[in-house]
């Protein structure tokens, strides 16, 4: 598929979770929809949890210091923002940043669904226990961090969040490791 037939494609998705009014409650508080940025063409797709502020204010997800924090990631392994594609579970920021509900996960898990299948990303890498729990909801992050898990025809990374590894030294650490691994995975994918 040419990269502007998946970007309209991603585009009219963007549209459908405008025009079926998913989660009216939280779309009324937000200043917008934060729907995901990049690269429709990617092999790498990133997911994380929900909007905060900064991304609400700008409608791009990953743009404060947890998206400073990974945008410092992609560059140790060679990659620019361009290169990926990073979108949330839930597309609109919850009030004062509190967890998403798993009825606000649900809802929006078939659009983050049609996102995947239009991009058919190589791998699927999840941002913290609410993406890993979205698609797999047996595994714990403390336990599988780092270990690629093939499922359903896709590959998931399950990744630590980069917001709660920036502050915690150890798991930080932890979260860079597993970054690191992400080149030898993709090519490990890619002989299989
Ligand atoms: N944390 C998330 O999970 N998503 C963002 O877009 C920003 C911070």
């Amino acid at each position: 598929m040419a990269s502007s037939t998946k970007q309209v494609k991603l585009d009219d998705i963007r549209q459908q979770i405008v025009d079926d009014k998913v989660t009216p409650e939280l779309a009324a508080q937000a200043t917008q929809l934060v729907f995901g940025d990049g690269n429709a063409e990617a092999e790498l797709v990133f997911i994380g949890e929900a909007p905060g502020k900064n991304e609400d204010l700008q409608g791009i997800p990953f743009v404060g210091a947890a998206g400073q924090f990974l945008n410092d990631m992609l560059g140790m392994i060679g990659l620019k923002r361009k290169d990926i594609y990073i979108t949330n579970i839930v597309k609109y920021r919850p009030p004062n940043n509190r967890d998403p509900y798993p009825e606000e996960k649900q809802v929006f898990l078939p659009y983050l669904e049609s996102q995947l299948e239009v991009i058919q990303p190589l791998l699927v890498v999840t941002l913290g226990r609410h993406s890993l729990n979205c698609f797999l909801p047996d595994l714990q992050i403390s336990k599988v961090h780092g270990q690629p898990k093939r499922y359903k025809g896709r590959v998931y990374l399950p990744l630590f969040h980069p917001a709660a590894a920036l502050y915690n030294g150890s798991m930080r650490q932890t979260l860079i490791d597993d970054f690191a691994l992400i080149p030898t995975i993709i090519q490990k994918i890619k002989l299989t």
